[in-house]
């Protein structure tokens, strides 16, 4: 099958925009039921909740995610609150532990997605299953890797697919955190319209400002939803609190979206 003939009927199982919020890193079981119980009573519509249990950090010796004890906080997540959730995978090993713990949807994080053997690893670990999978942009602005990325997945019979844009990285200064570039993911839209494509705010910004602005540039131009980090206690968190928010705050944003055919 040819990735341009993929229906990606699993997206209209949400409700659009399709919302997945909850903290870069599980940290505790206390704070992933604390935000878990948080963004619920604001009632927001959000299906899905995310946590990275395994961390890709930049350098090594600091906090690299709890391991697969944060998956028994993702079930009670699930349980207690009727999320679906989501988690960052990135080999094989990750995958069988994921799928074991039931996670809904998996993502492959934007420094896996530049690593063909990496991609091919996870791929050929989700044979047989029909796991919705998430490919992240890679972290260099390359078209043909995030595609090919998604060729390795379908080369292996997954064909619940879905993208998520969290920008590019730059050397030069500017005020993202990584370059939305978005010329890159309008030109992978163009492409392959029937594939879901999410934006992730929080990584493209990097601080709490600019969330609002970018996730709403993105429904403008079609996008089917986003993932954006929220935390129950932002300023605390383990990585990457400076772009984390408040389950309070997510509600606010999600309610101040102008979207069109929309539940929200
Ligand atoms: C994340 O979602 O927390 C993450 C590590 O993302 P990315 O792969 O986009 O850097
Ligand atoms: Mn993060």
């Amino acid at each position: 099958m040819n990735l341009k003939d993929l229906q990606n009927e699993w997206i209209k199982d949400f409700a659009q925009p399709m919302m997945i919020a909850g903290p870069c890193s599980a940290e505790s079981e206390a704070q992933m039921l604390e935000t878990a119980r948080r963004i619920k009573e604001t009632n927001a519509q959000v299906p899905v909740f995310r946590a990275g249990i395994w961390k890709p950090r930049t350098k090594p010796n600091g906090f690299e995610g709890v391991g697969v004890i944060g998956l028994n906080w993702l079930k009670k997540v699930k349980e207690e609150y009727g999320f679906k959730t989501a988690t960052e995978v990135a080999n094989a090993h990750h995958v069988f532990a994921a799928l074991e713990a039931d996670v809904d949807i998996l993502w492959i994080g934007a420094r896996s997605t530049v690593n063909p053997f990496t991609v091919q690893e996870i791929a050929q670990a989700l044979r047989g299953t029909n796991k919705i999978v998430l490919v992240k942009n890679p972290v260099n602005p390359d078209l043909a890797l995030w595609i090919g990325a998604l060729e390795r997945l379908l080369g292996q019979g997954i064909t619940n697919l879905g993208v998520i844009h969290r920008g590019f990285s730059t050397y030069q200064k500017t005020k993202y955190r990584n370059n939305p570039n978005w010329q890159i993911a309008l030109d992978f839209k163009s492409q392959f319209p029937n594939i879901p494509m999410l934006i992730d705010p929080s990584h493209i910004c990097g601080n709490r400002t600019g969330l609002a602005d970018i996730t709403q540039e993105a429904l403008n131009v079609g996008y089917q939803g986003a993932i954006i980090e929220t935390h129950s206690n932002p300023d605390e968190a383990w990585s990457d609190a400076s772009q984390q928010i408040t389950p309070e705050v997510l509600a606010e944003l999600i309610g101040n979206l102008k979207v069109r055919n929309t539940n929200l």
